[in-house]
């Protein structure tokens, strides 16, 4: 005998319908088959939405004609696609339970409120109507078939919504409805029945305890519970998309996993199983193929220590405590059964080891009543002050981690803590399960989803997803989406799931969430209808609980850069090659630092000078090596050095400019470039690495153009540029008469930064900088009397945006932001 539970999306629909009728006759040819089947999807949640808002006195129209719709077009397709679909007979039974349950309705909006009975006999009859159809279908293909009733045959214990089987009278009952071994057996889910023989649920998701209570009073084989996913996943594959699919577990495993929250199995679904050792085999409706996974079988699956990991959402903590608890016999024991009297479910404990506390976790929907049983329970001990008023958090989750190998593999929690930490989540409570099979945590209810995520990447080394957000879409920007788009299938190789989730110009946004597809970026840009703006970034980040959001800033704006600190704050990394952040004052340079260490969170900005060269890093890497700057000159402009490149040459300023703005190498104003302020940024930069505490407007700065120069438009600023070439030439001349060139260099030297035109020798490292390419030579406690001199181009968009993706996966590595 083969016990077979198909879920609500496995019955959703009448070509789903037909296909679980295949799957059915597939085993009949092998040994009888009993089917359990769940309300078609969506139908038991519009059931209890007419039963809650009739109660509050709401319309309940649309959850009607929704649920209408769905049985209708159900019976429409079976009678198209089914030959001999007793369509007239199936529609009359829809409209008569239709018509029932709108006068049920009609009585509770009349009385004002629901008694759990009449709440029962509602919300079950989407499975009454599943089993009716499927009769049916299975009628016309020529099957005899006997139905259970489950209020007759399934005795129950307990509340009208949450009831608990009683195997052995059950067993009995069925034994003696004698049924044909040739009869396909159908049994609606989530319904039993009381001492009374009135009708009763058996919890939310209950179906597929109906079932294993069935294979349980059947002694079945197996038990088959057909859902939408191939088998029970290390995690909700809908939280972690690369999730991975377990073979088989045990048990006790799946007891765990299920207790805590994975919705694949109804928690109280394996006890009847496990009581009879029979095997329960996890499907696929819509890929029957797929081997499943098994649960109690004889081998269970080693590969991995770990299971699974779980959250259970909304949660609330209730911590009892006060000098009386400490010492006196049966304190806990009151506390757990006021609860337990109450009908209050407690999910999790912990005790202080002073015993001066005990705290738990009840479902947030449960929490007053709670509440009001321990106030009950210990009022004299609350009016003596033995008790201390009872303290409650509520918005709260659980996540565990589970796995029969958590016992034997040692550093598993280490591990479980450190990915939660990394990702800045705060612990309020820990619990190990005495089988010492599964760790809880409890965490805020909001980023529960972010800690399963990042839990489940270290303890299982999934992909590690970065979700980038790109601001700024011109050149540099450009360009680094282009790389991306090329890279993103390589480093998919190397275990790295980088997505585009967001991508900006100074107009419009697009977003993603599973990251956008970068065929077509520009045009889809251009025609986004929704307006930039970055605080929607933020939010969709923290709406979609992305783990690790990075943004990405190709702007040279000062607003976007005003900003970083925020993103920070929000659980962001920062990666730009703007310069406006780290010449902005000193206060907000500090506050950038103390954001990303305080949230975790690394800001990279690599590419702030000498655009691709590895300047900041190895900066960095020396002073927390001990080194120290003592000198430093460097050409860090790359216009500026193929100008200055070009004067040794004999071209005057004015040629020199023009030529390097037609190819490019300039800003579209090229006295940005002339105006020394770029590079007095870097300089700047530089020095503020070296620990010098300078504000932009202390650095020195010679600029090639007198100051009469910014006036004007660029045309006749270029009109007017030849006017300085003849002292220009002179300068060059007089150079060149002691063996040196003209370099523009930035130099910091006795906590002094310098930008200005310099002489420089054959000697000096700067002499053969020109072309455009930049150099920097530091002169250390260790790199002495020759400088560490970093040489090549340090402008351009491809080698600047290959410098940012750079960055971008450093954000991946462990190392803590400066
Ligand atoms: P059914 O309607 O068939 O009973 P459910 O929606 O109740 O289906 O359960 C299946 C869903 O359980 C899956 O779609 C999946 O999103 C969710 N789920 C949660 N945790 C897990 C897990 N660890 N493995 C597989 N599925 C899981
Ligand atoms: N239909 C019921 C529910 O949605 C039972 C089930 O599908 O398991 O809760
Ligand atoms: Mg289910």
């Amino acid at each position: 005998m083969r016990v077979l539970k198909f879920g609500g999306t496995s019955v959703a629909n009448a070509e789903r319908f037909l296909r679980v009728a295949d799957i059915i006759e597939s085993n009949l040819t092998q040994e009888q088959t009993a089917t359990v089947l769940s309300a078609p999807a969506k139908i038991t949640n519009h059931l209890v939405a007419m039963v809650e808002k009739t109660v509050a006195g709401l319309d309940v129209e649309s959850n009607i004609l929704d649920a209408e719709r769905i049985f209708a077009d159900l019976l429409h397709g079976l009678a198209q696609c089914q030959p001999g679909f007793a369509y007239d007979e199936m529609k009359k039974f829809a409209l008569n339970e239709l018509a029932h349950l709108k006068q049920l309705l009609h009585g509770i909006r009349l009385l004002g409120q629901c008694p759990d009975s009449v709440n029962a006999a509602i919300i079950c009859r989407g499975e009454k109507l599943s089993i009716e159809i499927m009769a049916a279908v299975l009628n016309a293909r020529g099957h005899d078939v006997t139905v259970i009733n489950p209020v007759s045959m399934l005795l129950a214990h307990g509340d009208y919504l949450e009831s608990t089987v009683d195997i052995t009278e059950s067993t009995k009952r069925i034994a003696n409805m004698q049924i044909p071994p040739h009869h396909v057996i159908l049994m609606a889910g989530f319904t039993a029945g009381n001492e009374k023989g009135e009708l009763v649920v058996l919890g939310r998701n209950g179906s597929d305890y109906s079932a294993a209570v069935l294979a349980a009073c059947l002694r079945a084989d197996c038990c088959e519970i057909w859902t939408d996913v191939d088998g029970v996943y290390t995690c909700d594959p809908r939280i972690v998309p690369d999730a991975k699919l377990l073979k088989s577990m045990s048990y006790q495993e799946a007891m765990e996993l299920s207790y805590f929250g994975a919705k694949v199995l109804h928690p109280r679904t394996i006890s009847p199983i496990a009581q009879f050792q029979i095997p329960c085999l996890i499907k696929n409706t819509t890929n029957p193929q797929a081997p499943g996974t098994l649960i109690g079988g004889d081998n269970f699956d080693t590969q991995y220590p770990v299971k699974g990991i779980t959250n259970l959402n909304n949660m609330a903590m209730i911590n009892v405590s006060g000098p009386g608890l400490k010492g006196m016999v049966g304190m806990s024991a009151r506390v757990f059964s006021a609860m337990s009297y109450a009908g209050v479910s407690v999910v999790l404990i912990t005790q202080s080891s002073s015993e001066y506390s005990i705290s738990f976790c009840v479902p947030q929907s449960e929490l007053s009543c709670a509440e009001q049983a321990l106030n009950d329970e210990f009022y004299l001990e609350l009016k003596d002050g033995l008790l201390e008023p009872v303290d409650v958090i509520s918005g709260l989750a659980i996540i565990s981690v589970v796995g029969d190998g958590m016992r034997t593999y040692k550093g598993l929690s280490a591990r479980f803590f450190t990915a939660l930490a990394s990702a800045n989540i705060n612990i309020i409570a820990i619990a190990q399960g005495s089988s010492e099979r599964s760790i809880s945590v409890v965490v805020e209810n909001d980023i529960a989803v972010m800690g399963v995520r990042v839990a489940h990447q270290m303890l299982f080394g999934t992909d590690q997803v970065m979700d980038v957000f790109v601001v700024g879409s011109g050149g540099v920007g450009g360009a680094l989406i282009d790389q991306i788009h090329r890279q993103q299938a390589w480093l998919r190789n190397k275990q790295i799931d980088l997505r585009v989730c967001g991508l900006a110009n100074s107009r419009h946004l697009l977003l993603n969430m599973d990251g956008l597809h970068l065929d077509a970026w520009r045009d889809q840009l251009a025609s986004s209808q929704i307006p930039f703006d970055l605080d929607s970034i933020i939010r969709f980040a923290k709406d979609n609980r992305l783990l690790n959001p990075i943004l990405v800033d190709c702007t040279s704006s000062e607003n976007v850069a005003e900003k970083y600190a925020d993103f920070l704050a929000h659980g962001f990394h920062v990666v730009t090659p703007n310069k406006k952040a780290n010449t902005s004052s000193m206060a907000y340079y500090h506050r950038l630092r103390q954001e990303a260490t305080k949230n975790k969170r690394k800001f990279l900005y690599d590419t702030n000078v000498g655009a691709g060269l590895p300047v900041i890093e190895n900066l960095q890497n020396l002073f927390s090596a001990g080194d120290e700057l003592i000198r430093f000159n460097g050409i860090l402009s790359g216009s500026l050095s193929f100008i200055f490149g070009k004067l040794d040459e004999g071209l005057s300023l004015s040629q020199a400019t023009i030529l390097a703005k037609e190819k490019g190498f300039t800003e579209p104003d090229p006295r940005d470039d002339l105006s020394g302020m770029d590079v007095a940024r870097k300089l700047l930069i530089l020095a503020r690495e070296a620990e010098y505490q300078l504000e932009l407007d202390q650095i020195d700065v010679e600029s090639v153009l007198p100051a009469s120069y910014s006036d004007g438009d660029v045309a006749s600023f270029m009109q007017r540029l030849p006017e300085l070439d003849s002292e220009f030439a002179m300068r060059v001349a007089l150079a060149q008469k002691e063996g040196k060139v003209l370099r523009y260099v930035g130099s910091i030297e006795d906590n002094r930064c310098v930008v200005k035109i310099m002489a420089v020798d054959s000697d000096n490292p700067l002499y053969k900088v020109k072309n455009g390419e930049n150099a920097l030579a530091f002169y250390t406690r260790y790199y002495q009397p020759i400088p560490l001199v970093l040489r090549g181009y340090g402008a351009g968009n491809d080698v600047t945006a290959a410098g940012v993706f750079a960055d971008i996966l450093r954000t991946n590595s462990g190392k803590v932001s400066s």
